[in-house]
Protein backbone atom coordinates (compact mmCIF):
# COMPACT_ATOMS: atom_id res chain seq x y z
CA UNK A 1 0.00 0.00 0.00
CA UNK A 2 1.27 3.23 -1.24
CA UNK A 3 1.96 5.71 2.37
CA UNK A 4 -0.96 8.61 2.09
CA UNK A 5 1.44 11.06 4.04
CA UNK A 6 3.60 10.42 0.76
CA UNK A 7 0.81 11.80 -1.43
CA UNK A 8 0.58 15.07 0.09
CA UNK A 9 4.04 16.48 -0.42
CA UNK A 10 4.83 18.69 -3.10
CA UNK A 11 7.91 17.08 -4.82
CA UNK A 12 9.12 20.73 -6.37
CA UNK A 13 11.13 22.97 -5.07
CA UNK A 14 9.35 26.45 -5.47
CA UNK A 15 12.91 27.94 -5.58
CA UNK A 16 14.49 25.62 -7.96
CA UNK A 17 11.90 24.98 -10.21
CA UNK A 18 9.20 27.56 -9.88
CA UNK A 19 7.07 26.37 -13.27
CA UNK A 20 7.29 22.63 -11.93
CA UNK A 21 6.29 23.01 -8.64
CA UNK A 22 3.15 25.59 -9.64
CA UNK A 23 1.97 23.03 -11.66
CA UNK A 24 2.12 20.18 -8.99
CA UNK A 25 1.07 22.30 -6.21
CA UNK A 26 -2.48 23.38 -8.18
CA UNK A 27 -3.46 19.84 -8.69
CA UNK A 28 -2.25 18.18 -5.04
CA UNK A 29 -3.78 21.03 -3.58
CA UNK A 30 -7.12 20.16 -5.48
CA UNK A 31 -7.63 23.60 -7.32
CA UNK A 32 -7.43 23.08 -11.08
CA UNK A 33 -6.50 19.92 -13.84
CA UNK A 34 -5.93 19.96 -16.96
CA UNK A 35 -8.96 19.85 -19.39
CA UNK A 36 -8.62 17.13 -22.87
CA UNK A 37 -7.94 20.63 -24.82
CA UNK A 38 -4.57 22.19 -24.85
CA UNK A 39 -4.99 25.28 -23.25
CA UNK A 40 -7.87 24.70 -20.84
CA UNK A 41 -8.74 23.43 -17.40
CA UNK A 42 -10.95 22.30 -15.14
CA UNK A 43 -11.38 24.34 -12.16
CA UNK A 44 -11.89 22.29 -9.06
CA UNK A 45 -14.44 23.06 -6.07
CA UNK A 46 -11.97 24.26 -4.04
CA UNK A 47 -10.24 26.73 -6.52
CA UNK A 48 -13.48 27.71 -7.44
CA UNK A 49 -14.16 28.85 -3.81
CA UNK A 50 -11.06 31.01 -4.13
CA UNK A 51 -12.35 32.67 -7.12
CA UNK A 52 -15.70 32.74 -5.34
CA UNK A 53 -14.06 34.83 -2.52
CA UNK A 54 -11.96 37.19 -5.12
CA UNK A 55 -16.03 37.51 -6.40
CA UNK A 56 -17.60 38.15 -3.12
CA UNK A 57 -15.10 41.04 -2.19
CA UNK A 58 -15.28 42.98 -5.84
CA UNK A 59 -18.71 42.48 -6.02
CA UNK A 60 -19.83 44.09 -2.82
CA UNK A 61 -17.41 47.64 -3.64
CA UNK A 62 -18.91 47.57 -7.61
CA UNK A 63 -22.54 47.23 -5.88
CA UNK A 64 -21.51 50.08 -3.52
CA UNK A 65 -20.59 52.41 -6.24
CA UNK A 66 -22.94 51.90 -8.48
CA UNK A 67 -22.48 48.85 -10.62
CA UNK A 68 -25.64 46.59 -11.78
CA UNK A 69 -24.93 42.88 -12.75
CA UNK A 70 -26.07 41.72 -16.16
CA UNK A 71 -25.35 38.77 -18.75
CA UNK A 72 -25.03 38.93 -22.43
CA UNK A 73 -24.55 35.96 -25.13
CA UNK A 74 -20.81 34.59 -25.28
CA UNK A 75 -21.63 34.80 -29.05
CA UNK A 76 -20.70 38.30 -31.15
CA UNK A 77 -22.09 38.53 -34.65
CA UNK A 78 -18.94 39.05 -36.88
CA UNK A 79 -20.76 42.31 -37.96
CA UNK A 80 -21.30 44.02 -34.38
CA UNK A 81 -17.34 42.71 -33.72
CA UNK A 82 -16.73 45.17 -37.33
CA UNK A 83 -17.90 47.93 -36.09
CA UNK A 84 -15.29 49.36 -33.82
CA UNK A 85 -12.18 48.70 -36.20
CA UNK A 86 -9.66 48.66 -33.82
CA UNK A 87 -11.01 45.77 -31.58
CA UNK A 88 -11.17 43.65 -34.43
CA UNK A 89 -7.68 43.90 -35.47
CA UNK A 90 -6.60 43.59 -32.01
CA UNK A 91 -8.16 40.62 -31.02
CA UNK A 92 -8.72 39.17 -34.56
CA UNK A 93 -5.92 36.76 -34.66
CA UNK A 94 -7.07 35.51 -31.24
CA UNK A 95 -10.81 34.83 -31.84
CA UNK A 96 -12.65 31.20 -31.78
CA UNK A 97 -15.40 31.27 -34.61
CA UNK A 98 -18.58 29.61 -34.45
CA UNK A 99 -19.34 28.66 -37.95
CA UNK A 100 -21.61 26.05 -38.49
CA UNK A 101 -24.12 25.00 -35.88
CA UNK A 102 -25.65 21.60 -36.35
CA UNK A 103 -25.96 20.70 -39.64
CA UNK A 104 -26.30 23.86 -41.18
CA UNK A 105 -23.71 26.60 -42.27
CA UNK A 106 -24.46 29.72 -40.60
CA UNK A 107 -24.92 33.12 -42.37
CA UNK A 108 -23.46 34.95 -40.41
CA UNK A 109 -20.50 33.83 -38.20
CA UNK A 110 -20.30 34.28 -34.85
CA UNK A 111 -17.05 35.50 -31.90
CA UNK A 112 -17.16 33.41 -29.21
CA UNK A 113 -16.38 36.67 -26.90
CA UNK A 114 -13.11 37.61 -26.59
CA UNK A 115 -14.03 40.58 -24.73
CA UNK A 116 -17.63 41.96 -25.10
CA UNK A 117 -17.65 46.01 -25.32
CA UNK A 118 -18.97 44.61 -29.22
CA UNK A 119 -21.91 43.68 -27.59
CA UNK A 120 -22.63 45.29 -24.45
CA UNK A 121 -21.74 48.95 -25.96
CA UNK A 122 -25.19 48.98 -29.10
CA UNK A 123 -27.90 47.77 -26.05
CA UNK A 124 -26.68 50.73 -24.01
CA UNK A 125 -26.93 52.95 -27.16
CA UNK A 126 -30.47 51.61 -26.95
CA UNK A 127 -30.94 52.37 -23.01
CA UNK A 128 -29.96 55.90 -23.23
CA UNK A 129 -31.70 58.37 -24.19
CA UNK A 130 -31.37 61.86 -21.66
CA UNK A 131 -28.81 62.43 -18.99
CA UNK A 132 -30.51 60.97 -16.16
CA UNK A 133 -29.92 57.19 -17.68
CA UNK A 134 -26.09 58.45 -16.80
CA UNK A 135 -23.61 56.97 -15.54
CA UNK A 136 -25.03 53.51 -17.01
CA UNK A 137 -22.49 50.75 -14.97
CA UNK A 138 -23.26 46.99 -15.60
CA UNK A 139 -20.82 44.41 -15.32
CA UNK A 140 -20.83 40.98 -16.13
CA UNK A 141 -18.96 37.88 -14.48
CA UNK A 142 -18.02 35.85 -17.45
CA UNK A 143 -15.50 33.68 -19.51
CA UNK A 144 -13.95 35.12 -22.41
CA UNK A 145 -11.77 32.94 -25.29
CA UNK A 146 -8.41 34.09 -26.16
CA UNK A 147 -7.06 31.48 -28.85
CA UNK A 148 -3.54 32.10 -27.82
CA UNK A 149 -1.09 29.73 -28.59
CA UNK A 150 1.25 29.35 -25.51
CA UNK A 151 1.57 26.46 -22.67
CA UNK A 152 -0.92 26.25 -20.79
CA UNK A 153 -0.53 27.21 -17.00
CA UNK A 154 -3.47 27.34 -14.49
CA UNK A 155 -5.08 30.19 -13.86
CA UNK A 156 -2.12 32.18 -15.27
CA UNK A 157 -2.35 31.05 -19.56
CA UNK A 158 -5.63 29.23 -20.25
CA UNK A 159 -7.52 30.08 -23.74
CA UNK A 160 -10.66 30.43 -21.70
CA UNK A 161 -10.55 32.51 -18.38
CA UNK A 162 -12.52 33.52 -15.65
CA UNK A 163 -13.40 37.05 -14.96
CA UNK A 164 -15.57 40.54 -15.01
CA UNK A 165 -16.05 42.90 -17.31
CA UNK A 166 -17.65 46.19 -16.44
CA UNK A 167 -19.17 48.70 -18.89
CA UNK A 168 -19.41 52.20 -18.49
CA UNK A 169 -21.07 55.02 -20.27
CA UNK A 170 -20.59 58.57 -19.10
CA UNK A 171 -21.50 62.20 -19.67
CA UNK A 172 -18.67 63.80 -20.28
CA UNK A 173 -15.06 62.63 -20.25
CA UNK A 174 -13.94 63.67 -16.94
CA UNK A 175 -16.75 61.04 -15.49
CA UNK A 176 -15.32 58.43 -17.85
CA UNK A 177 -11.76 59.03 -16.42
CA UNK A 178 -13.05 58.83 -12.99
CA UNK A 179 -14.86 55.56 -13.29
CA UNK A 180 -11.76 53.94 -14.90
CA UNK A 181 -9.34 55.35 -11.98
CA UNK A 182 -11.89 54.32 -9.26
CA UNK A 183 -12.09 50.46 -10.57
CA UNK A 184 -7.98 50.39 -10.87
CA UNK A 185 -8.35 51.61 -7.02
CA UNK A 186 -10.49 48.88 -5.95
CA UNK A 187 -8.20 46.20 -7.94
CA UNK A 188 -5.57 47.78 -5.79
CA UNK A 189 -7.75 47.37 -3.01
CA UNK A 190 -8.35 43.44 -3.77
CA UNK A 191 -4.18 42.78 -4.42
CA UNK A 192 -3.40 44.51 -0.91
CA UNK A 193 -6.28 43.96 1.66
CA UNK A 194 -7.80 40.36 0.28
CA UNK A 195 -4.77 38.76 -1.43
CA UNK A 196 -1.84 40.39 0.48
CA UNK A 197 -0.05 41.41 -2.83
CA UNK A 198 1.11 45.07 -3.16
CA UNK A 199 1.04 46.22 -6.99
CA UNK A 200 2.75 48.85 -8.79
CA UNK A 201 0.05 51.16 -10.52
CA UNK A 202 0.80 52.94 -14.03
CA UNK A 203 -0.53 53.35 -17.75
CA UNK A 204 0.41 51.18 -20.54
CA UNK A 205 2.34 52.26 -22.75
CA UNK A 206 1.08 54.06 -26.48
CA UNK A 207 1.54 51.31 -28.58
CA UNK A 208 0.39 48.50 -25.98
CA UNK A 209 -3.19 50.36 -24.99
CA UNK A 210 -6.34 48.01 -25.29
CA UNK A 211 -7.38 48.22 -28.94
CA UNK A 212 -9.48 51.42 -29.26
CA UNK A 213 -8.50 53.14 -25.56
CA UNK A 214 -7.58 56.58 -25.10
CA UNK A 215 -5.70 55.18 -21.78
CA UNK A 216 -5.21 51.73 -20.30
CA UNK A 217 -4.62 51.43 -16.65
CA UNK A 218 -3.29 48.19 -14.80
CA UNK A 219 -2.04 46.62 -11.40
CA UNK A 220 1.58 45.19 -11.86
CA UNK A 221 2.47 42.27 -9.11
CA UNK A 222 5.80 40.77 -8.80
CA UNK A 223 5.58 37.03 -9.06
CA UNK A 224 8.56 35.16 -6.94
CA UNK A 225 10.38 34.41 -10.40
CA UNK A 226 11.04 37.85 -11.18
CA UNK A 227 8.12 37.88 -13.99
CA UNK A 228 5.61 40.83 -13.89
CA UNK A 229 1.42 39.54 -13.45
CA UNK A 230 -0.98 42.07 -14.98
CA UNK A 231 -4.20 40.68 -13.65
CA UNK A 232 -6.44 43.72 -13.97
CA UNK A 233 -6.59 46.58 -16.53
CA UNK A 234 -9.12 49.76 -16.48
CA UNK A 235 -9.69 51.60 -19.97
CA UNK A 236 -10.76 55.35 -20.52
CA UNK A 237 -12.29 54.78 -23.85
CA UNK A 238 -13.31 58.49 -24.99
CA UNK A 239 -16.30 58.76 -27.19
CA UNK A 240 -14.56 56.68 -30.12
CA UNK A 241 -16.55 53.77 -29.26
CA UNK A 242 -19.66 55.73 -28.09
CA UNK A 243 -19.24 56.93 -31.57
CA UNK A 244 -18.87 53.71 -33.38
CA UNK A 245 -21.95 52.44 -31.33
CA UNK A 246 -23.86 55.54 -31.37
CA UNK A 247 -24.47 55.81 -27.28
CA UNK A 248 -25.63 59.20 -27.66
CA UNK A 249 -27.99 61.20 -25.06
CA UNK A 250 -29.85 64.26 -24.67
CA UNK A 251 -28.34 66.84 -22.49
CA UNK A 252 -29.97 69.74 -20.41
CA UNK A 253 -29.33 72.10 -23.06
CA UNK A 254 -31.90 69.64 -25.23
CA UNK A 255 -29.03 68.47 -28.25
CA UNK A 256 -27.99 65.48 -28.86
CA UNK A 257 -24.46 64.41 -26.89
CA UNK A 258 -22.26 61.51 -27.70
CA UNK A 259 -21.37 59.89 -24.43
CA UNK A 260 -17.72 58.51 -23.48
CA UNK A 261 -17.15 54.85 -22.10
CA UNK A 262 -14.63 53.17 -19.63
CA UNK A 263 -14.53 49.36 -19.63
CA UNK A 264 -12.64 46.96 -16.81
CA UNK A 265 -11.64 43.75 -15.86
CA UNK A 266 -9.86 41.42 -13.26
CA UNK A 267 -9.29 38.05 -14.71
CA UNK A 268 -8.66 35.14 -12.58
CA UNK A 269 -4.71 35.40 -12.84
CA UNK A 270 -5.27 37.57 -9.65
CA UNK A 271 -6.36 34.12 -7.82
CA UNK A 272 -3.14 32.40 -9.96
CA UNK A 273 -0.70 35.05 -8.30
CA UNK A 274 -1.89 34.71 -5.19
CA UNK A 275 -1.15 31.02 -5.02
CA UNK A 276 2.46 31.31 -6.82
CA UNK A 277 3.37 34.37 -4.17
CA UNK A 278 2.63 33.25 -0.91
CA UNK A 279 2.77 29.38 -1.51
CA UNK A 280 5.69 26.99 -0.22
CA UNK A 281 7.16 23.51 -0.68
CA UNK A 282 4.48 22.36 1.87
CA UNK A 283 1.73 23.46 -0.31
CA UNK A 284 -0.64 26.24 -0.42
CA UNK A 285 -0.49 29.25 1.61
CA UNK A 286 -3.68 31.60 1.69
CA UNK A 287 -4.23 35.27 3.44
CA UNK A 288 -6.93 34.57 6.04
CA UNK A 289 -10.02 36.92 3.93
CA UNK A 290 -10.10 34.40 1.22
CA UNK A 291 -9.10 31.57 2.66
CA UNK A 292 -12.53 28.88 2.54
CA UNK A 293 -11.32 27.70 6.25
CA UNK A 294 -9.27 30.20 8.46
CA UNK A 295 -8.85 28.42 11.30
CA UNK A 296 -8.57 24.13 11.66
CA UNK A 297 -8.92 22.63 15.31
CA UNK A 298 -7.03 19.32 15.21
CA UNK A 299 -7.27 17.29 18.88
CA UNK A 300 -5.20 14.99 19.76
CA UNK A 301 -5.76 12.37 22.50
CA UNK A 302 -4.88 8.72 23.49
CA UNK A 303 -7.62 6.80 24.65
CA UNK A 304 -7.76 7.69 28.15
CA UNK A 305 -8.26 11.43 27.32
CA UNK A 306 -10.28 11.25 24.33
CA UNK A 307 -13.36 12.11 25.47
CA UNK A 308 -12.32 15.71 27.38
CA UNK A 309 -10.40 16.63 24.52
CA UNK A 310 -12.79 16.19 21.79
CA UNK A 311 -15.19 17.79 23.94
CA UNK A 312 -13.11 20.68 24.71
CA UNK A 313 -12.11 20.83 21.12
CA UNK A 314 -15.35 21.01 19.72
CA UNK A 315 -17.02 23.92 22.09
CA UNK A 316 -13.97 25.97 21.35
CA UNK A 317 -14.41 25.36 17.44
CA UNK A 318 -18.12 26.06 18.06
CA UNK A 319 -17.35 29.31 19.87
CA UNK A 320 -14.83 30.54 16.88
CA UNK A 321 -17.92 30.05 14.60
CA UNK A 322 -20.22 31.59 16.39
CA UNK A 323 -17.72 34.47 16.22
CA UNK A 324 -18.09 34.14 12.57
CA UNK A 325 -14.93 32.88 11.61
CA UNK A 326 -14.73 29.92 9.08
CA UNK A 327 -13.40 27.03 10.80
CA UNK A 328 -12.97 23.15 10.69
CA UNK A 329 -13.11 20.69 13.12
CA UNK A 330 -10.74 17.84 11.80
CA UNK A 331 -12.18 15.10 14.67
CA UNK A 332 -11.41 11.85 12.34
CA UNK A 333 -10.98 9.17 13.86
CA UNK A 334 -8.77 6.98 11.27
CA UNK A 335 -5.64 10.03 10.88
CA UNK A 336 -3.04 10.55 12.95
CA UNK A 337 -2.32 14.36 14.25
CA UNK A 338 1.26 14.51 11.92
CA UNK A 339 -1.38 13.40 8.89
CA UNK A 340 -3.90 15.99 9.47
CA UNK A 341 -1.48 18.76 9.97
CA UNK A 342 0.56 17.65 6.37
CA UNK A 343 -2.79 18.01 4.91
CA UNK A 344 -4.30 20.92 6.41
CA UNK A 345 -0.55 23.12 5.47
CA UNK A 346 -1.01 21.52 1.94
CA UNK A 347 -4.39 23.57 1.79
CA UNK A 348 -3.06 26.57 2.75
CA UNK A 349 -5.10 26.93 6.35
CA UNK A 350 -3.68 30.32 7.89
CA UNK A 351 -4.12 28.97 11.37
CA UNK A 352 -4.14 25.56 13.18
CA UNK A 353 -5.22 25.12 16.70
CA UNK A 354 -3.96 22.08 18.57
CA UNK A 355 -5.85 20.78 21.54
CA UNK A 356 -4.20 17.89 23.47
CA UNK A 357 -4.73 17.27 27.36
CA UNK A 358 -1.92 19.65 28.23
CA UNK A 359 -4.03 22.35 26.63
CA UNK A 360 -7.42 21.08 28.41
CA UNK A 361 -6.26 20.93 32.05
CA UNK A 362 -4.53 24.40 31.77
CA UNK A 363 -7.40 26.36 29.62
CA UNK A 364 -5.21 27.21 26.69
CA UNK A 365 -4.68 26.44 22.98
CA UNK A 366 -2.11 26.09 20.65
CA UNK A 367 -2.02 28.58 17.60
CA UNK A 368 0.13 27.82 14.50
CA UNK A 369 0.97 29.98 12.28
CA UNK A 370 0.45 28.19 8.70
CA UNK A 371 3.42 30.92 6.73
CA UNK A 372 6.30 29.97 9.15
CA UNK A 373 4.82 28.07 11.70
CA UNK A 374 5.30 30.11 14.40
CA UNK A 375 3.51 28.54 17.49
CA UNK A 376 1.76 30.21 20.23
CA UNK A 377 0.31 29.27 23.32
CA UNK A 378 -2.90 31.50 24.31
CA UNK A 379 -5.89 31.25 27.34
CA UNK A 380 -8.59 29.58 26.49
CA UNK A 381 -10.96 32.87 27.21
CA UNK A 382 -11.85 35.04 24.48
CA UNK A 383 -10.38 32.52 22.14
CA UNK A 384 -12.48 33.87 19.25
CA UNK A 385 -10.99 37.80 19.64
CA UNK A 386 -7.50 35.87 20.19
CA UNK A 387 -7.60 34.02 16.73
CA UNK A 388 -8.91 37.10 14.89
CA UNK A 389 -5.51 38.97 16.04
CA UNK A 390 -3.37 35.89 15.07
CA UNK A 391 -5.12 36.15 11.72
CA UNK A 392 -4.17 39.74 11.15
CA UNK A 393 -0.78 38.60 12.37
CA UNK A 394 -0.78 36.22 9.12
CA UNK A 395 -1.80 38.77 7.00
CA UNK A 396 0.73 41.21 7.93
CA UNK A 397 3.35 38.96 7.97
CA UNK A 398 2.38 37.57 4.37
CA UNK A 399 2.17 40.99 3.02
CA UNK A 400 5.43 42.55 4.40
CA UNK A 401 7.17 39.45 2.28
CA UNK A 402 5.81 40.16 -0.34
CA UNK A 403 6.73 44.19 0.03
CA UNK A 404 9.91 43.55 0.70
CA UNK A 405 10.18 41.51 -2.24
CA UNK A 406 8.68 44.08 -4.57
CA UNK A 407 11.00 46.71 -2.80
CA UNK A 408 13.81 45.02 -3.44
CA UNK A 409 13.25 44.09 -7.04
CA UNK A 410 12.63 47.30 -8.45
CA UNK A 411 15.85 49.17 -9.62
CA UNK A 412 17.26 51.75 -12.10
CA UNK A 413 18.96 50.94 -15.31
CA UNK A 414 20.88 54.12 -17.34
CA UNK A 415 21.89 52.27 -20.32
CA UNK A 416 20.99 49.67 -22.63
CA UNK A 417 23.71 46.99 -21.36
CA UNK A 418 22.47 48.04 -17.72
CA UNK A 419 18.56 47.18 -18.30
CA UNK A 420 19.98 43.80 -20.04
CA UNK A 421 22.32 43.10 -17.27
CA UNK A 422 19.87 44.06 -14.61
CA UNK A 423 16.76 42.56 -15.71
CA UNK A 424 18.95 39.09 -16.63
CA UNK A 425 20.57 38.94 -13.42
CA UNK A 426 17.60 39.93 -11.15
CA UNK A 427 14.49 40.06 -13.16
CA UNK A 428 12.00 42.27 -11.47
CA UNK A 429 11.49 45.54 -12.82
CA UNK A 430 14.00 47.96 -13.82
CA UNK A 431 13.00 51.90 -14.20
CA UNK A 432 14.84 53.45 -17.10
CA UNK A 433 14.46 56.78 -18.88
CA UNK A 434 12.53 56.19 -22.26
CA UNK A 435 11.84 57.81 -25.78
CA UNK A 436 8.34 56.98 -26.00
CA UNK A 437 9.16 54.98 -30.06
CA UNK A 438 8.07 50.86 -29.92
CA UNK A 439 11.38 50.41 -31.20
CA UNK A 440 13.55 50.61 -28.39
CA UNK A 441 10.88 48.71 -26.23
CA UNK A 442 10.82 45.87 -29.25
CA UNK A 443 15.05 45.89 -29.27
CA UNK A 444 14.78 44.98 -25.49
CA UNK A 445 12.21 42.26 -26.23
CA UNK A 446 14.16 40.46 -28.89
CA UNK A 447 17.07 40.61 -26.48
CA UNK A 448 15.75 39.05 -23.78
CA UNK A 449 11.84 39.02 -23.44
CA UNK A 450 11.71 41.92 -21.33
CA UNK A 451 9.01 44.53 -22.22
CA UNK A 452 7.70 47.98 -21.04
CA UNK A 453 5.18 46.74 -18.55
CA UNK A 454 3.81 50.28 -17.66
CA UNK A 455 4.47 54.12 -17.48
CA UNK A 456 3.75 55.92 -14.31
CA UNK A 457 0.45 57.12 -14.49
CA UNK A 458 0.90 60.54 -13.39
CA UNK A 459 2.30 62.46 -16.24
CA UNK A 460 4.03 65.40 -14.76
CA UNK A 461 6.35 62.63 -13.22
CA UNK A 462 8.62 62.94 -16.28
CA UNK A 463 11.57 61.14 -17.28
CA UNK A 464 14.40 60.12 -14.62
CA UNK A 465 17.01 61.04 -17.03
CA UNK A 466 17.33 63.52 -19.92
CA UNK A 467 18.25 60.75 -22.60
CA UNK A 468 16.56 57.15 -23.50
CA UNK A 469 18.32 54.88 -21.92
CA UNK A 470 18.53 52.56 -25.35
CA UNK A 471 18.94 55.17 -28.32
CA UNK A 472 20.10 58.16 -26.78
CA UNK A 473 17.10 60.44 -28.20
CA UNK A 474 15.45 62.71 -25.58
CA UNK A 475 13.61 61.06 -23.03
CA UNK A 476 9.83 61.85 -22.51
CA UNK A 477 9.36 59.52 -19.70
CA UNK A 478 9.89 56.63 -17.59
CA UNK A 479 9.09 53.06 -18.44
CA UNK A 480 9.09 50.01 -16.25
CA UNK A 481 10.31 47.05 -18.03
CA UNK A 482 10.43 43.31 -16.88
CA UNK A 483 9.86 40.07 -17.95
CA UNK A 484 6.00 39.10 -17.91
CA UNK A 485 3.16 36.58 -18.38
ZN1 LIG B 1 14.67 55.37 -27.37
Amino acid sequence: MSDPQQDLGITESKEHSPGEWYAELVQKAGLADYAPMGGFIVTRPRGYALWEGIQDHLDGWFKDTGVQNSYFPMFIPESYLEREKEIVEGFDPEVAWVTEAGNDELDERLAVRPTSESIITPFMSQWIRSHRDLPMRLNQWCSVVRWEATDTKPFFRTKEFLWQEGHTAHRDGESAWEETMLRLEQYRRLHEEVLAIPVLEGRKPEHDKFPGAETTTAVQSLMPDGKSLQAATSHYLGDGFAEAFDVTYVDEDENEHVAHTASWGLSWRALGGMVMTHSDDQGLVLPPAIAPEQVVVVPIWQEDTQEEVLDYAAELAAELDEAGLRVELDDRDGRNPGFKFNEWELNGVPLRIEIGPNEVEDEEATLVHRPDGESVVEGREGIAETVEDHLDTVYAKLYAAAEDELEENVREAESRNELLGTIGQHGGYVKTAWCGEEGCETEIKDEIAAEIVMVPLDEDEGPIDDTCAICGDDATETAYFAKSY
